[in-house]
């Protein structure tokens, strides 16, 4: 590690004093409810400030405590999390919840080993949690955490790896001023999140550390933060179907573990498959069970994942008889798109073809 000798109390009095004048009004910043806290920082994981603010008061209307989140139905969690991505997050809130309901009587524990033992809680999660609802002097070390210091101290060293991770935490652990754990923390957050952005974006002449910044000095600000190079996701080729019937649409729930596990979707299967393609599928299906009366093409479309891009073909199939649900699974129903609307939560992978589904 580059020796971090510019990371000073000093230097983070600058910080505070530039984030008290300039920190954002953001609702979870109403009040440090652990609860609020835990919400706000797993949806703004991988999820814009702007997208999660409308999520995260829809949110805490429906789930106002813990308690309420850990007595809803899993689908009605999956419902409110549609359109967010990354569902995993949202089925570890709900399991954490159901633990800190009965083993901590509702309330989050002030204590990094046993948040950490909560499904969906990482070093990072634990950090937030900790220094901005409880005052705990404990860093949260995210990417513009690690994008801001690697640049101040002009570091080569790879971020991806843990151990450059925690040793960053070491550094900052005991410059944490006390009482000041909740704006050190979210500080640091706000210069990666409006000053210090991504790539050859930092907007240096406002930054209240410019004075310090190595990689400014160094005129080397796009060099850092050093990461591999990501490999390009994988491109597979899946055909869509929407099989309506008197108005409804049939839609079945995935599988309980992979990919968008426990949600809802238009039945689909892999390949680009043709029209005749399709009423083929449908006839190896369930042979005259479902002969459709009419197919439709639909437009392409695009869904992109962390590693696999789905690029999807769509068909709207018009069948006579509602019986074909049972062929696609227990769980399959004809729904109206009213239900699809509020009650089924179908990923933003389907989003190109659920309009149409009207
Ligand atoms: S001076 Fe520029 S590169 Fe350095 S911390 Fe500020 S915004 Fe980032």
């Amino acid at each position: 590690m580059k020796e971090r000798a510019v990371l000073t109390p000093e230097l983070f009095r600058k910080l505070l004093d530039w984030y008290e004048e300039n920190k954002r009004v953001l609702p979870w910043r109403e009040d440090a409810d652990p609860y609020h806290v835990w919400i706000s920082e797993i949806m703004l994981q991988q999820t814009r400030v702007e997208t999660v603010k409308a999520y995260y008061l829809r949110w805490m209307e429906r789930f106002p405590t813990v308690s309420a989140l850990a007595a809803a139905e899993e689908d009605e969690v999956l419902k409110a999390w549609e359109g967010l991505g990354y569902y995993s997050r949202a089925r570890n809130l709900h399991k954490a919840a159901k633990i800190i309901e009965n083993a901590y009587g509702g309330k989050l524990p002030a204590d990094k080993a046993l948040l950490r033992g909560l499904p969906g809680v990482g070093e990072y999660t634990a950090g937030a949690i900790l220094s901005i609802a409880f005052g705990i002097g404990e860093p949260a070390v995210d990417g513009n955490v690690l994008r801001v210091i690697s640049r101040l101290t002009a570091d080569p060293s790879d971020v991806s790896k843990g151990e450059v991770r925690a040793a960053l935490a070491d550094a900052l652990r005991p410059l944490m001023p006390k009482g000041e754990t909740s704006a050190f923390t979210q500080a640091l957050f706000e210069l990666g999140a409006l000053i210090c952005l991504p790539k050859d974006a930092f907007r240096c002449e406002l930054c209240p550390l410019v004075e310090d910044c190595r990689a400014y000095k160094e005129g080397r600000q796009g060099d850092f933060p050093v990461k591999p190079e990501k490999a390009a996701p994988r491109a597979e080729a899946r055909t869509v179907l929407l099989l309506e019937c008197e108005g409804k649409y049939l839609v079945r729930k995935r599988p309980s573990k992979g990919l968008l596990a426990n949600l809802y979707e238009f039945p689909n299967a892999e390949g680009k498959l043709s029209e005749g393609d399709v009423c083929a599928f449908l006839s190896d299906l369930a042979g005259e069970e479902i002969s459709p009366r009419k197919v439709e093409s639909l437009p392409e479309a695009t869904h992109v994942f962390t590693h696999l891009v789905w690029n999807m073909t769509g068909y709207l199939v018009r069948l006579s008889s509602p019986k074909a649900a049972s062929l696609f699974g227990a769980d399959a129903v004809f729904a109206s798109p009213r239900e699809i609307k509020e009650t089924y939560s179908l990923p933003s992978a389907f989003s190109a073809y659920k309009k149409f589904a009207r």
